[in-house]
């Protein structure tokens, strides 16, 4: 939520002037446009279908306007109609922020249940692959995931996995890794702690390569809120900039990750994740209850020849 000064509420305003998070969707609607015209050249069947989807996305956005500080005015998106196609850069940045919000509402009652225990962020990659092997990469480095938490010296009491695909520099590969929130026992610093050099040869014999992979290992701080690491782990499964970048590389991309799954969750996490996926996908708001000083609503359209929200 923005607040701003109650003399600005004029025609043609800009979403952008009323509120920081104008801006926002300013940038993601703009992306969107572009996806959406990828997927009107591939000439397919299925991607005119999701050209047409993104194109319509969030086309209007209405807002509650609500008493902030100050005398100032609050916005607070009330409704808008969106696609929900995968890499659509609004739906996937709602996404985010969606399961930003659950999980930060459900992890006071992990840590409430395990106070003990302690935060390791990992990053595991392989090498890039051709964009058109994505699939079967992808298929090689969960499976090599799955045989690493089968060994004994896999302690971790529970974990989230989250899947990220990077563009390559050379414009036709991909760099696919994995980022891994897991929740050590209180004595894995003082028995069986593994150093990242050992963690490197693990990975290699779980992905049976004769390469040493990249492997990031560090621990979250004691005293340090592990919510802070779960935007690193919910962000975007592919950057917005590498969706827009290159059509091709795009619609492979859609292509190679159709029906995979982005994030999921391993030991003692996997029932606190899937209380999180029953309830409803919603990514207008995370607390849809109305708020007692409503004034009145704000409607605001997307001009694609302007590139911003204008009401
Ligand atoms: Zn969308």
């Amino acid at each position: 939520m923005d607040s701003f000064q109650l003399p600005i509420i004029k025609k043609r305003l800009k979403l952008s002037d009323a509120s920081v998070a104008g801006k926002i969707w300013d940038k993601h609607r703009a992306n969107a446009q572009k996806i959406a015209e990828h997927y009107a050249d591939a000439k397919e069947e299925g991607f005119a279908r999701y050209a047409w989807r993104v194109k319509n996305c969030s086309k209007w956005l209405e807002f509650d306007l609500l008493n902030g500080e100050e005398d100032t005015l609050q916005l607070k998106l009330k409704d808008t109609r969106f696609c929900r196609v995968r890499h659509c850069p609004v739906c996937q940045w709602r996404r985010s922020l969606m399961w930003k919000a659950k999980t930060c509402k459900i992890l006071p009652q992990i840590i409430n249940d395990y106070p003990k225990h302690r935060w390791l962020f990992m990053t595991l990659t392989v090498k890039n692959c051709h964009i058109e092997e994505l699939r079967l990469t992808l298929n090689q480095i969960n499976k090599s995931f799955k045989r690493l938490t089968e060994l004994k010296m896999w302690r971790f009491k529970g974990w989230v996995k989250s899947v990220e695909v990077t563009k390559g520099r050379d414009g036709v590969s991909a760099h696919p890794h994995l980022h891994i929130l897991a929740m050590a026992p209180p004595s894995y610093f003082s028995h069986g702690y593994i150093s990242q050099a050992k963690w490197v040869d693990i990975w290699q014999q779980c992905l049976k390569v004769n390469y040493q992979p990249v492997v990031h290992v560090s621990a979250i701080a004691k005293h340090q809120d592990p919510e802070i690491i779960i935007p690193e782990i919910l962000k975007y499964q592919v950057k917005e900039s590498d969706l827009v970048a290159d059509a091709e590389w795009f619609l492979e991309l859609t292509r190679q990750l159709h029906k995979t799954r982005g994030i999921s969750a391993g030991g003692v996490l996997k029932e606190y994740m899937r209380n999180l996926e029953e309830k409803s996908e919603d990514l207008v708001n995370e607390n849809k209850q109305t708020q007692a000083d409503e004034e009145a609503s704000l409607c605001f359209t997307w001009q694609a020849t302007l590139g911003k929200y204008i009401k």
